[in-house]
């Protein structure tokens, strides 16, 4: 089975052929795939930046946070809400994970598919490139490569799940490579996710509005709330979540001065997992 049979050319849109070292299509459009196993298809004019989206040190803080298992119940959520509605034949399905950072939650749901005898493709992206490196690090048998989720390179309706969890989402390709049946599964965070850590980090902590994705193709088909209290037991662990939060760059010094006095971290965290069609 090739991990990358599902993809297709970003520049014109033709199937692409896996041959070992890069993926090419008839036109001449040609891929490298890298040593560790996952391919850039990211093209120059979809850059925002010379490196776009999380830094190496953001993408390693997450996947270091990640690895500890705080955010575990999480993907089994995710897991079971999916399940229930995805086509009980379990053949022949396609799950995108779209914005997949370093891969966490693909491997986690990915393995969780397997256990359960799917005949699953899984495929995770991400615009940035060191994310996606750590991810083809965690699974070989993933499709893993870099693309912006403005130009998904992926055929009309041909994903069954794609799962968007705390990345932007495109209503425009989502609903274009979506199969009829298939399922889109947004996590967003809840308003108390994180209370405890900005209540370090700020003097007036404001609760997230829960604010959803804007998706007017789609409905919202079933709605779960996923709240537990996680404890950070040492400074490594607590630095490593401010620096995968939007507060690393937002807070004042005096916030992460106070922060960086505590050695550990209660802090309730808060997750809406939407399943639209
Ligand atoms: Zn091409």
């Amino acid at each position: 089975m090739d991990k990358f049979g599902h993809l297709i050319c970003p520049v014109c849109g033709d199937p692409l052929i896996n041959k070992g070292p890069s993926l090419a299509c008839r036109h001449g459009h040609n891929f490298d795939v890298a040593g560790k196993g996952y391919v850039n298809l990211l093209l120059a004019q979809d850059k925002s930046s010379r490196e776009p989206g999380d830094s190496k040190d953001m993408a390693r803080a997450r996947k270091r946070f990640l690895d500890r298992g705080y955010y575990e119940p999480l993907a089994k959520s995710i897991f079971v809400l999916s399940s229930q509605w995805l086509n009980p034949e379990k053949e022949n399905m396609v799950f995108l994970d779209a914005g997949c950072g370093d891969g966490y939650y693909t491997d986690s749901i990915g393995r969780s598919f397997t256990n359960e005898s799917y005949d699953i493709s899984i495929y995770g992206m991400d615009i940035s490139r060191e994310a996606i490196r750590l991810a083809a690090g965690r699974n070989r048998d993933i499709g893993f490569f870099v693309a912006s989720l403005f130009r998904i390179p992926f055929a009309n309706e041909s994903a069954d799940f794609i799962l968007n969890a705390f990345a932007p989402a495109s209503n425009e390709e989502f609903s274009r490579i979506l199969k009829k049946k298939g399922i889109l599964v947004s996590v967003i965070p809840g308003k108390d996710h994180l209370f405890g850590l900005k209540s370090v980090l700020y003097e007036n902590p404001y609760e997230n509005d829960e604010k959803g994705p804007d998706l007017p193709s789609f409905r919202c088909a079933d709605r779960v709330r996923i709240r537990y209290d996680i404890r950070l037991g040492s400074r490594e662990d607590i630095a490593d979540l401010l620096m995968m939060t939007p507060y690393y760059w937002r807070t004042p010094r005096e916030g992460v001065e106070r922060l960086k006095e505590l050695s550990e971290l209660e802090t309730p965290v808060e997750f809406i997992v939407s399943v639209y069609k």
